[in-house]
């Protein structure tokens, strides 16, 4: 993968910096992308500088800066990039009659028109290419739901259809296109599920989070980022070359039961 290029939105924490870092130790050059700016993302532009030679970081809001995004990414490399991870993505739980419709605006700007934008604007130097890798962030809650968790569900399998039918439109050119779909993993997004969990049932954020998973994934550990690194990894390889349109789960089980 040496001299491919990785734009991973999202990737100032969690998943995203652990896709970025695998990607950089394979000897990729990642654009690092969020919402904060670049002082306050330093600890993560080291931490991914450690396992790689080539980091640029574009702050970027992509509940409405997608455009601003492109331009710097084509700034930076006018002959576009070879690998989209669409990481970035947020989670806002609140039953139905409850939930704000700028909640849902938002989540759906986030978690699902960034995406289909950046795609578009990545696809055409890809296919000048005839080669590229686009890999979605899905969860299960691209398979199954929960109560309070409906917008966050409809995003997510709302890019489930997106990888799919874009995976058929660029099959033929050297593009593959796959969704992965993780069920917990430690990051700072559901940390915030778990101690609103603890507070409100008064245990501790430990607890809270032994009770999910005894309850929900039954390899009752957390998914570690570097897992799914190694497998947007494995996508990007040869090995990885005819899966397309798939949807990946790594769930510890999640979705089997
Ligand atoms: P995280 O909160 O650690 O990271 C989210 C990233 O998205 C950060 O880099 C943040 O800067 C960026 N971001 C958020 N709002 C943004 C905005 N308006 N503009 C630009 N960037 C923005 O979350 P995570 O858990 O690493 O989640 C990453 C992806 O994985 C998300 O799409 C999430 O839905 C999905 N996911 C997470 C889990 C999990 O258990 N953590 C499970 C399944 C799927």
């Amino acid at each position: 993968m040496e001299g491919k290029v990785a734009l991973v939105t999202g990737s100032t924490s969690g998943i995203g910096l652990g896709i970025a870092k695998e990607l950089l130790k394979n000897g990729c050059e990642v654009i690092l992308t969020g919402s904060r700016s670049k002082e306050n993302a330093t600890a993560a532009i080291n931490e991914a500088k450690a396992s790689g030679s080539v980091v640029h970081y574009i702050q970027c809001d992509l509940s409405s800066k997608v455009d601003t995004l492109c331009n710097e990414v084509d700034k930076i490399y006018p002959g576009g990039i070879d690998i989209l991870v669409n990481n970035a993505g947020i989670n806002f739980v609140k039953y139905i009659d409850e939930y704000p419709v700028e909640k849902w605006n938002e989540l759906i700007a986030i978690n699902l028109t960034a995406p289909f934008l950046l795609i578009r604007h990545c696809l055409p130097k890809m296919r000048n290419k005839r080669w590229g890798r686009i890999i979605n962030i899905s969860s299960v809650q691209g398979t199954i739901s929960a109560p309070g968790k409906a917008p966050y569900a409809t995003s997510k399998h709302g890019i489930i259809g997106l990888t799919k039918g874009v995976a058929l439109e660029v099959a033929a050119q050297g593009i593959t296109v796959n969704a992965i779909s993780p069920a917990w993993v430690d990051t700072p997004l559901v940390q915030v599920q778990f101690e609103k969990y603890a507070r409100e049932n008064n245990i501790s954020v430990d607890k809270t989070k032994e009770i999910f998973l005894e309850k929900s994934q039954p390899t009752k550990q957390m998914i570690d980022t570097a897992q799914l690194g190694q497998l947007v990894v494995f996508l990007c390889s040869y090995g990885g070359a005819s899966m397309t349109g798939s949807v990946l789960t790594m769930d510890g089980g999640y979705t089997a039961q």
